[in-house]
This record gives C-alpha cells, structure tokens and sequence, in this order.
C-alpha cells in the first residue's frame, strides 16, 4: 500500500455530509478552510445509513492524493448511532462491504455507536443490540470502532467486555473524568476530546485529558456541533480542531505543534491511516 502522508491537525471525528452543514455550507468549502488552518485530515463519521453513505461519497473524493477535495483527506465510517439504533445495523454491512470493494482503505472505522441514556432516542434494548452487532462488524472487517456514549458508561464497559473489546476503539468526544478515563484506557481505547475541553465546567474532562498519554489522545470537533470557546453555540467546523488542539496543548503544557503530531500520529495509527 502507498504511503499516506498527512501534516498538521487531524480531525479524529466530524459530519461534514449535506444533511449535517449549515444552509449554504459545502463539505469542500469546509476542508478548504480546514486546510487553510493547517489542518491535514479528517474522519468523517456516519450516523445512519443514508450520513454513512455520504462519508464513503466524500472519502470518494480524495482518496489517492492530498490536494483532491481542498487540500485536506478525508476518511469515512460507517456507522448506526444509537439515537437511530431501531432502524438496525443490516445496511451498514452493505456498505462496508461495497467500500471495500469500490474504495479500498476509504472507511476506517464502524461507528459511532454505543448507547445514549441521556436522551433515549431510541429504547435501550434497541441501542445494545445495535452496539454488539457493530462491535462484531467492526471485528469481521477489521476495522476501528468509534464509540459514543451518555450516562451509559457501565453498560458501555459491560458490553464491550462481553464482547471483547476491538483491538482499535476510539471513545469519541470523551465526556468522562479520570477514572472513566482510566478504564477506557485499560482495554486499550483511544480518547478523543471534543471542544467541551474548553467549556469552563468541565473541570473532570480536564482532569482526565490531562491523564491521558499523548499516544492515546485524540482531538475532534464532532462539527457540526460542540464549537469550542470563542465560538461555543455556533455551528462548529473542522478547521476549528486548532483550537480544541492548542487548548489541550495549553493544559498539558506542551508545544501545540507537539500535539498535533502525536494526536495526529495517534489517529492514524487507531484508524490504520498509511
Ligand atoms: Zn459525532
């Protein structure tokens, strides 16, 4: 396989897909600025059949060299959320397996996925087995699993070490404190901070992105929501994965240049990128 060359920040996590942008917004105005702000790449992340579609599409458009699709790659996954967990996981095994075949090395990961207990859009029955029939896709196809879960975190852990965790799992837009932290990085998961970082409560998810090792950090926007302070309640974009970044750089007490290499190094290596 050629070599995959990525520079600058790297968005571990956004929906940059039609249905997510702000009227009048497009995904190639988006990663232009992205890269116009030093970012390199990004994942963007499915939620359904139709958004997991969208991302293999737009991965479609810059797969060989940077510079395609406004400078800055773009990975997809493909993946059932659980807000949406009723509709059931039987098309993402389609597209996984039309990606492959189409667009070798375009989806990375399966996922998001997990369980959300804060808004339980859909029940909870529906929502774990989504869950465990994504892990075990993850598995078959040797992808990355990208986890999102609220108030749900011991049947998150109950779930995963039922199943066996997959060997590359990403908790994205980690909103846990140091002991969540701590068990999520016993079975061998990657976090990933969102721009709450830079919310002023969120004092525990300081705390825990301040214990987390640079080789297991990774730093998302999760665009188009959570836009990092100064821009928090507006629509977020990628090319604002700097600012998230250069916040935990500042928190860690490291050169943001720093940071974004090992958060870079970290996401292409959890997404098996190059
Ligand atoms: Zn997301």
């Amino acid at each position: 396989m050629q070599e995959t060359t990525v520079s600058g920040w790297f968005d571990s996590h956004c929906h940059i897909q039609d249905q997510y942008l702000p009227e009048g917004a497009d995904a190639v105005a988006a990663l232009v600025e992205a890269h116009e702000s030093g970012v390199g790449g990004v994942v963007c992340v499915g939620t359904d059949a139709a958004s997991s579609a969208g991302a293999i599409a737009l991965a479609g458009r810059s797969p060989s060299e940077p510079g395609a699709a406004g400078g800055c790659r773009v990975w997809a996954t493909v993946g059932l959320h659980p807000h949406q967990a009723v509709e059931g996981v039987a098309p993402l095994a389609e597209l996984l397996e039309g990606a492959a075949a189409e667009l070798p090395g375009a989806v990375v990961a399966v996922g998001e996925c997990g369980l959300d207990y804060h808004y339980d859009h859909s029940p909870r029955d529906a929502q774990l087995r989504a869950f465990r029939e994504q892990v075990r896709l993850a598995k078959q196809h040797g992808l990355a699993l990208v986890v999102h879960t609220r108030e749900a975190w011991d049947d998150t852990f109950d779930l995963l070490e039922s199943e066996g965790p997959p060997e590359r799992l990403v908790m994205h837009c980690f909103t846990g404190g140091p002991e969540e932290a701590r068990r999520c990085l016993q079975i061998g998961a990657y976090l990933s901070f969102s721009g709450i970082v830079t919310f002023r409560n969120a004092e525990d998810v300081r705390e825990a992105a301040l214990a987390c090792p640079a080789e297991r950090l990774l730093v998302e926007t999760d665009a188009p929501f959570l836009a990092p302070v100064p821009h928090r309640g507006k629509p977020n974009r990628p090319a604002w994965v700097r600012l998230v970044g250069e916040s935990l750089a500042a928190l860690r007490g490291s050169p943001p240049e720093e940071l974004a290499a090992s958060s870079r190094a970290a996401a292409m290596r959890v997404f098996a990128i190059g």
